[in-house]
């Protein structure tokens, strides 16, 4: 491509709404330009990188034997009744209705639509397992688009699920999906790890999050500097005053659950979406009690509770008798005794929880429409990473390190959530009708793009890693008649040898086209000036590491090649 021709608008000032590196750059390099709030159009430059990364996904997804299809990203509510996520999912879902009233949404995610797919048209065990997925534009109203395209509204995603007759297949896909991810962000050039992660919103039991380690992070991973624990700590900690025994709180209403002594049997009792109950566990500590908010499908476990905490002898406090295997405080709230300060871990989306359940202090009691954020009285949230520092990994002893990191990818075992829901069975090999377990995978491509980017980048722009570069090489001429036939010559010759390059033979100051060769960030930067060129030569520079060097102008295809 030759600069002169190319859509390539780069701004030499940053624009102001910028927060992070990789927005300021990608807007600056002229990747993209913002349409809306968290609404992105991707120029010529950002689409290449864009193609770059799903080339990898792709080929990496099919070497699995996971199948490339594309569904729908308009879908009718029925799908979401069905599964009960239409209220579940919340405002984060684009809802719209159509001229005939009918509500649709714009997917945030493909569960729903893939099981229907597939619950109509495999029957048979011989059918199973599938693997399939798609490179699409997902929809979310996410309550704080920022960061540009780290945490956009509309951005692309790379989504997988797979279809198999019992766990065991299930585990097979998993594992090979995960292999697909360490390859494809490994290709990507990322220094990235996977991690433990929780279920959040989705629900199954195992989960890993692929993150790229970065300070600007939204999410933080704790790491054992011996053995191999690494977590996801999606959780905040806060001191906060414990109200929730106060019945004078009008909206809290106290129901006789007589019976009931787990989570689960209680959502059932009161017919109530598990994944809004809120799980109480409470917990003493050296410094008092320790009440742990989850909401019902999050998967807290003990071990990182406790690493959390930094507490690493947490003892259940008074009550044990209503505790579930889990740990769960089914019967009552806690230490509803302490009626003064207690601490509360809390998963953030509880506090987003509307119509929580909660025990009620009492055996056979619960408390319904329980509000987490108005009834747990929360001031600031504390950083983690404040009371973590020096802790170490209950495994096995080792140093722990709290590190930022940006979540690209995660994998998760759904196991029969939606299948039972949609009815998407298959006949066993005894004529009985069985549900598909799944699975699902995904990699959010255009935040990898701008993950790439805070990893990669210096003062004067991107440096990207050669694998998925917008370009190879930077070729620059400074000057016209015998520096400018060169350029066109080698130019030619680059493409031809497979090479992806911009030529920026523009009539531009000699500044202006480094400090944009430098913006752009191709690996390899090559002038042609009238010097060098007088003993048959050109310059090479290296982008990651500034080497340069001179060579002759016929040995350029070889060196860079
Ligand atoms: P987050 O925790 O950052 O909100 P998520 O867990 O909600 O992400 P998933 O449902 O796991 O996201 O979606 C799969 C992938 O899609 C994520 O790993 C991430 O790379 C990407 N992704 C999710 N939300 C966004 C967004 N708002 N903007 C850009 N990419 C996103
Ligand atoms: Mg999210
Ligand atoms: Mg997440
Ligand atoms: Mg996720």
């Amino acid at each position: 491509m030759k600069m002169s021709k190319a859509y390539i608008p780069t701004l030499k000032e940053t624009p102001s709404e910028a927060e992070v590196v990789s927005h300021k750059l990608m807007l600056r390099a002229g990747m993209m330009r913002k349409l809306s709030s968290g609404i992105y159009t991707y120029l010529p430059l950002g689409q290449k990188v864009i193609q770059k990364i799903e080339e990898i996904v792709r080929e990496e997804m099919n070497r699995e034997g996971a199948q490339e299809l594309l569904l729908p990203a308009l879908q009718p509510a029925e799908l979401w009744q069905e599964s009960e996520r239409w209220n579940d999912y919340g405002p984060e879902l684009m809802r719209l209705q159509d001229r005939h009233d009918r509500d649709f949404c714009l997917g945030p995610t493909h569960e729903e639509v893939i099981t229907d797919l597939v619950r109509d048209e495999v029957r048979s065990y011989k059918d199973l397992p599938l693997n399939l997925y798609q490179v699409q534009t997902k929809f979310r109203d996410e309550i704080r688009p920022r960061f540009g395209v780290l945490r956009g509204r509309e951005f692309i995603m790379k989504d997988g699920y797979s279809f198999d007759v019992d766990e065991a297949g299930l585990e097979e896909n998993y594992q090979k999906m995960f292999d697909a991810y360490d390859r494809i962000f490994d290709r990507c050039g990322l220094d990235f790890r996977p991690v433990v992660a929780d279920n959040g919103a989705i629900g199954g039991s195992e989960s890993h999050e692929f993150m790229v380690l970065a300070d600007s992070g939204e999410d933080t991973v704790v790491f054992c500097s011996e053995c191999d624990y690494a977590a996801n700590l999606e959780l905040a900690v806060s001191d906060v005053k414990f109200v929730i025994g106060d019945e004078e709180k009008a909206e809290i209403e106290k129901v006789e659950t007589p019976g009931v002594d787990t989570i689960e049997s209680l959502a059932k009792f009161l017919d109530f979406p598990e994944s809004k109950l809120i799980k109480t566990l409470a917990y003493q500590t050296e410094d008092g009690y320790v009440l742990a908010l989850v909401r019902g499908d999050y998967q807290l476990n003990e071990i990182k509770l406790r690493n959390l905490l930094g507490a690493p002898n947490l003892e259940m406090a008074d009550g044990e008798e209503l505790l579930d295997d889990t740990g769960v405080v089914t019967g009552f709230a806690g230490p509803i005794e302490t009626s003064g300060e207690v601490k509360v871990v809390a998963d953030p989306s509880v506090m987003e929880v509307v119509n929580g359940v909660t025990g009620a202090n009492e055996a056979d009691y619960h408390y319904v429409n329980v509000n987490a954020k108005r009834d747990f009285d929360v001031d600031e949230i504390a950083d983690i990473r404040e009371i973590k520092e020096e802790e170490s990994c209950i495994y096995c002893g080792g140093d722990l390190t709290l590190t930022k990191g940006i979540e690209v990818g995660q994998v998760f075992k759904l196991g029969t959530k939606y299948s039972e829901a949609l009815g998407a069975t298959y006949l066993d090999n005894n004529g009985k009708a069985q549900p598909m377990v799944m699975g699902c995978y995904g990699i959010g491509i255009t935040r990898t793009v701008a993950a790439a980017i805070e990893q990669n980048h210096d003062e004067y722009g991107i440096i990207w890693p050669a694998a998925i570069a917008p370009y190879e090489v930077s070729l620059l001429t400074l000057g016209d008649g015998e520096v400018l036939e060169t350029g066109q010559e080698l130019y030619q010759n680059l493409k031809s040898a497979g090479i992806d390059v911009l030529f920026d033979e523009r009539k531009e100051r000699a500044g202006v086209k480094f400090n944009d060769a430098d913006l752009i960030g191709a690996s390899v930067r090559i002038t042609i000036g009238s010097r060098s060129l007088a003993e048959g030569k050109v310059e090479v520079k290296v982008r990651s590491t500034g080497d340069d060097f001179n060579i002759k102008v016929d040995n350029v295809i070889d060196k860079v090649a």
